[in-house]
This record gives C-alpha cells, sequence and structure tokens, in this order.
C-alpha cells in the first residue's frame, strides 16, 4: 500500500449539510475483464489529492473557498446490479438535497446507478472503449455494458469521446449514436470536438463520465483495459471544464492503480477541475 494514506479527499472539508458537491467511492471490480484491482482506485485517487495545491491558476479558484465533501465509500456487494442498486441509493439521496454527486470508481459498471438515480438528458463519456455490449460474461451489468445500459435508460443523446474499441456489432449500434474516436479527436483537436458538442446539449441535464482508459496506456498505464493511441489528459482535463457547468453528476472511474500514480494523480486533478469548473459555472 501507499505511504500515503488518506481516508478522504483533500480539502474536503465542508460540513456535510454545507456542501454542494460530494464525493464518495466505489471500490468495486465484480465483473473486471481483464486486469482486477479498480476497486483500489477510490483510495489511490484520495492519496494522490494531497499533492496538489488548493488553488488553481486556470481558473482563480481556490478550493478552500468551494464548499464540498467526501463521504467515504460504499461497502459493495458482490453482484454488479446490487452494486447498480446501491450507487443508484447514494446518488439519490444526494441529488434530493440540491447536491452534486462526484463518484470514484470503481469499475465502469456503478455509473449505471448514478444515470438511473439523476434521469439525465444526455450521457457524455470518454472511454477507449464503447462499452455497448448486450451482456458480457453472462452479466448485462457487466462493465463493457454501461453505455448500453445507459441507453436502454432512455438516454439516446449519447456522445463517446476517445473511443478505439469494441465489436463489429457494437460499432454498428454506435451509428446512432455521437461517437469521437481518438483519432478524431487527434485530426480535429479537443476543443473542435466540445464545441460540436456543446452546441448539442446546451440547456440539457447532462451526465459526465470519465473512464480512465480513455487516455493512452502509455500515459497513464494504471487501468483495468489498457488501449494505445488514445487521448491525452488534457484532452480529457477540457472535456470535464467545459462540460462541468452543465453536468448533474459525475464520475472517474476504472482506476486500477498498478503504476507509479500517474493514473490517479490525473484523476485526483480531474475531480478537482470538475468541482471548480462546475462551481465557477454556477457563480454566474
Ligand atoms: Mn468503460
Ligand atoms: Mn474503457
Amino acid at each position: 500500500m501507499n505511504q500515503y494514506s488518506h481516508h478522504l479527499f483533500a480539502d474536503a472539508g465542508a460540513e456535510c449539510h454545507d456542501a454542494g458537491y460530494v464525493i464518495f467511492g466505489v471500490p468495486y471490480d465484480g465483473t473486471t475483464s481483464f486486469r482486477s484491482g479498480a476497486r483500489r482506485g477510490p483510495r489511490a485517487i484520495r492519496d494522490l489529492s494531497y499533492n496538489f495545491e488548493s488553488y488553481l491558476p486556470e481558473c482563480s479558484i481556490d478550493l478552500a473557498d468551494v464548499l464540498f465533501t467526501d463521504i467515504g465509500d460504499i461497502d459493495p456487494f458482490c453482484m454488479p446490479e446490487m452494486v447498480v442498486d446501491q450507487v443508484r441509493d447514494t446518488v439519490a439521496e444526494i441529488a434530493a438535497e440540491g447536491r452534486i454527486p462526484v463518484m470514484l470508481g470503481g469499475e465502469h459498471s456503478i455509473t449505471t446507478g448514478a444515470v438511473r438515480a439523476l434521469s439525465p438528458d444526455c450521457y457524455v463519456v470518454c472511454d477507449a472503449h464503447l462499452d455497448l455490449r448486450d451482456a458480457f460474461r453472462g452479466s448485462p451489468y457487466n462493465h463493457a455494458c454501461t453505455a448500453r445500459r445507459v441507453y436502454e435508460e432512455g438516454i439516446e443523446e449519447i456522445c463517446i469521446i476517445g473511443a478505439r474499441s469494441g465489436t463489429r456489432e457494437e460499432y454498428a449500434f454506435a451509428e446512432d449514436l455521437c461517437v469521437y474516436s481518438a483519432d478524431d479527436v487527434r485530426r480535429d483537436g479537443i476543443r473542435s470536438v466540445i464545441d460540436e458538442i456543446r452546441s448539442r446539449l446546451e440547456g440539457k441535464k447532462v451526465y459526465l463520465s470519465v473512464d480512465a482508459d480513455a487516455i493512452d496506456c502509455c500515459l497513464t498505464p494504471g487501468v483495468g483495459t489498457p488501449e494505445p493511441f488514445g487521448l491525452t489528459p488534457e484532452d480529457v482535463r477540457d472535456v470535464i471544464a467545459a462540460l462541468a457547468p452543465l453536468a448533474a453528476g459525475f464520475d472517474y472511474v476504472e482506476v486500477c492503480p498498478i503504476d507509479a500514480g500517474q493514473t490517479a494523480a490525473v484523476a485526483a486533478r480531474c475531480v478537482r477541475t470538475f468541482i471548480t469548473s462546475h462551481w465557477s459555472g454556477s457563480q454566474g
């Protein structure tokens, strides 16, 4: 284990009833198909969060001025459909109090629960994988099926950024969706992709999910299903900064801390970017 073991996310000092943002972790990797370990993601992200200054120069905001809290981890059940229910109940409770849920994974299957609780108009995800399988290894709640489950919630406005892996069937299914491959982003630039997505989503309620493997595995290798030729950490940061003001909820999932900490460092920094970007967007 890491020698720096912090129980809660850095600067998450607000009392629960004051907090505009509620961080929680879901240490679950029960359906992981390749390399397990994402259950240790929440802890690794919290540990790395202590590395950063509370001041974020890119938006001139000090996180010490933003009220957010960390309620710790869900104690997940074994079966993914039960974990999805646990997440749904937790997110529903947070949202009912008018707060924004910020979920640390854990594998991607948990996102289905957050989407069920929030019923957004659109689902925006950074991911190397389409996650559009109807079922995988006997379960419709496998982490390879998340975007498909989201679609079946009636959310047809789905944007997948950074995609570069899926079956022929998944790619056929994705033809009705808005998919920007990692190569599209490299060719057109993340700014033009963000502008297109923003114009589609203006005024809509968005759920924003980041699967850590959207980023090139040569940059952040601490993931369960590594894929090369991916996005950069800056691409993902820019998506989060631009779309956070539209988001009713956020997660950063699939951090599997088997590297030197770079994947969790990017995740922790992106969580900070989400909170400050959402907060500054809500200040008018
Ligand atoms: Mn995924
Ligand atoms: Mn993925």
